[in-house]
């Protein structure tokens, strides 16, 4: 099943779109089996659950974090994870950048927007992403190289689009100002039921869990 459903995922993405594996819940089991299928990133939202999949399968993917990252959390995350997805503050790109330090080695982050602006929801607003990007850009262990956006949960795929479209243009105006040691190259957008509109509005990497491995 899970290989089946790859083989049409991957199929079906235009090129120049990744897809993350998002795997949270998922057994090393059905994580090898999506890698065996094609899959090249697994997301994962708990650094303990990434802990044990990461046992099992190790370099055999990259490791992407989409969960919210707890400070205290940063060294065993900057340990196994290749990117994080949801960097949304200063505190956490000053710790994760020190502990990258003292692993001799450069994170790439994503910066979380916010973008139904949801006051529950982790990621910056539309608003604040500049100013969070230029304190964070100087980091020498940090290194910015998108935005990433969940949006707020809809039953109807084209729904979530004024979102997608919001985020792009945080993308667009990030990259524009062209600020040192920042790079705008991943805009990841999407999951299961909204994918396709994500990539229809930019998205080049989309994160599919349940479309994957079926219902949590
Ligand atoms: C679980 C999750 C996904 C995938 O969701 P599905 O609807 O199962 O595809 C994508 N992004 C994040 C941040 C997630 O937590």
């Amino acid at each position: 099943m899970i290989t089946e459903n790859i083989k049409r995922i991957l199929e079906e993405l235009p090129e120049g779109v990744q897809l993350v594996a998002a795997a949270k819940t998922r057994t090393p089991e059905e994580i090898l089996e999506a890698i065996d299928a094609g899959v090249k990133m697994i997301g994962q939202n708990y650094v303990q659950e990434a802990e044990v999949a990461f046992e099992a399968v190790g370099g055999r993917a990259r490791w992407h974090f989409i969960g919210h990252l707890q400070k205290n959390k940063a060294k065993k995350a900057v340990r196994l994870f290749d990117m994080i997805e949801t960097l949304d503050s200063q505190e956490l790109a000053r710790e994760i950048d020190r502990r990258a330090a003292q692993h001799g080695r450069t994170l790439p982050v994503l910066i979380e927007i916010n973008s139904g602006r949801e006051p529950q929801k982790f990621g910056v607003i539309p608003e604040d992403a500049e100013a969070l990007v230029k304190q964070i850009a100087s980091l020498a262990h940090v290194q910015v190289q998108g935005v990433m956006t969940m949006g707020p949960y809809m039953g109807d795929p084209e729904d979530a689009r004024p979102y997608f479209v919001e985020t792009r243009r945080v993308f667009e105006c990030l990259g524009a100002l062209g600020i040192p040691g920042v790079e705008m190259t991943f805009l990841s957008m999407g999951m299961t039921n909204s994918y396709r509109v994500a990539v229809e509005e930019g998205a080049n990497l989309v994160r599919i869990g349940t479309k994957i491995f079926g219902p949590r």
